[in-house]
């Protein structure tokens, strides 16, 4: 399955999640402005990551797509099933179900400075998971 390259970034005019592709034409879902982004040759060919159009900061830290609500509820689901299967076996099985979904979500970037996020990119091996130290250089926290 081919993903479709998206940036979400935050709307200069409202703040709302704004999106774009690789064209670099934004257009925020909230206020309907549009903001033109100018990708590098490496995002807009290579689809890789090595600056953020919105904010043209360099580091930016990956992490799987991971949707945790998704992940919770079969974590739940084997709870619940629990009492009924054979030795809790339900709860092996949501773990081991997670643990899989885990490895099949595909990766996203984000940037450290205005947090706009990297979806359907290629990972650039510059990029490392999230860092505390680098992120209180902006002030931003885990989210
Ligand atoms: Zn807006
Ligand atoms: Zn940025």
């Amino acid at each position: 399955m081919a993903r479709v390259s998206e940036i979400a970034f935050a709307c200069p005019t409202c703040g709302a999640e704004a999106t774009a592709g690789l064209d670099g034409q934004g257009r925020c879902a909230a206020c309907g402005a549009e903001t033109a982004l100018t990708l590098s040759s490496s995002l807009r060919d290579q689809r890789v990551v090595d600056r953020c159009p919105a904010c043209q900061g360099e580091q930016l830290w990956v992490k799987r797509d991971f949707n945790q609500r998704a992940g919770l509820a079969i974590v739940i689901l084997g709870a619940a099933l629990a009492p009924f299967t054979p030795f809790y076996s339900s709860l092996f099985v949501a773990a081991a179900i997670d643990a899989v979904l885990y490895l099949l979500l595909p990766e996203i970037a984000i940037c450290y400075r205005c947090q706009a996020v990297f979806r359907g990119f290629r990972r650039n091996p510059r990029h490392e998971a999230f860092d505390l130290h680098v992120a209180e250089q902006y002030g931003t926290r885990r989210s």
